[in-house]
């Protein structure tokens, strides 16, 4: 592995007597959207990260059947979607690689890009943190990365169910609130098929990107 993305490929290399925190957002982001946005900044606060890249899934194993995106556009708009915020960038990891995509084959590749002091933390939504426990590997993702969750809209995750998964895994997880935007991808490509408008609900270079493209509009992707 030589390259991570554009913005943090050095991190945590130039001063080893430091320790810095990435925080990594996987998701389908088929578009990503301010929901993603704005719970990643708020966790980088919350959390005092140094840097968060947002990695597309490739395959992901549990949407084979749903027809998405090709992976270069969702990259693309991921990419457009953290250009104005220099704590964010995209990585291309996911989709590089061939075959299914599983999140704990990404983080040992972050694992083994970076030096020691930078410490991993994985981000997901309240509503992707019951199906981790189910994932390949799980119990080696928890001992690669710290993880958090955090609320969603819609996805409530009671005290029992905390201590439920606290039992039932290797897991430490850390929940947080951050502002409700009850904002989903699913939506966003029914609105478009509705001829209806994503202004304001996703970045204005997304905006556009989808527009120029000719994305979600109920054409075959190319
Ligand atoms: P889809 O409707 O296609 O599943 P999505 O909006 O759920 O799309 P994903 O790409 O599935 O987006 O989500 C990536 C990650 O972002 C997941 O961990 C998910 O829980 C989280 N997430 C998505 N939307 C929000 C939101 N509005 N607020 C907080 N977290 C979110
Ligand atoms: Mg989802």
């Amino acid at each position: 592995m030589t390259h991570i993305c554009e913005r943090f490929d050095s991190l945590g290399f130039d001063n080893p007597e430091r320790t810095y925190r990435l925080g990594i957002m996987g998701g389908t982001f088929d578009p990503i959207h301010i929901g993603h946005l704005a719970c990643a900044e708020q966790i980088r606060e919350k959390f005092g990260l140094d840097a968060i890249v947002f990695i597309p899934a490739g395959v992901p194993v549990y949407k084979k059947h749903l027809d998405i995106t090709p992976a270069h556009h969702r990259f693309e708009m991921c990419r457009l979607a953290c250009e104005s915020n220099p704590f964010f960038d995209a990585s291309s990891l996911e989709i590089d690689r061939a075959g299914d995509t599983y999140t704990v084959d990404t983080l040992r590749d972050l694992r083994a890009y970076y030096p020691e002091n930078v410490e991993l933390y994985f981000i997901t939504g309240a509503d992707a943190v019951f199906s981790i426990i189910k994932w390949r590997e799980s119990s080696a993702i928890a001992s690669l990365a710290h993880l958090i969750a955090a609320t969603r809209p819609g996805y409530v995750v009671s005290d029992e169910q905390k201590a439920d998964l606290l039992l039932h895994s290797d897991f430490s997880i850390t929940y947080a609130e951050v502002t409700a935007l009850a904002i989903s991808s699913s939506d966003l490509r029914a609105r478009v098929g509705e001829g209806k408008s994503l202004r304001y609900l996703v970045m204005q270079r997304v905006f556009d990107y989808i527009e120029r493209e000719g994305l979600y509009q109920g054409v075959a992707h190319e």
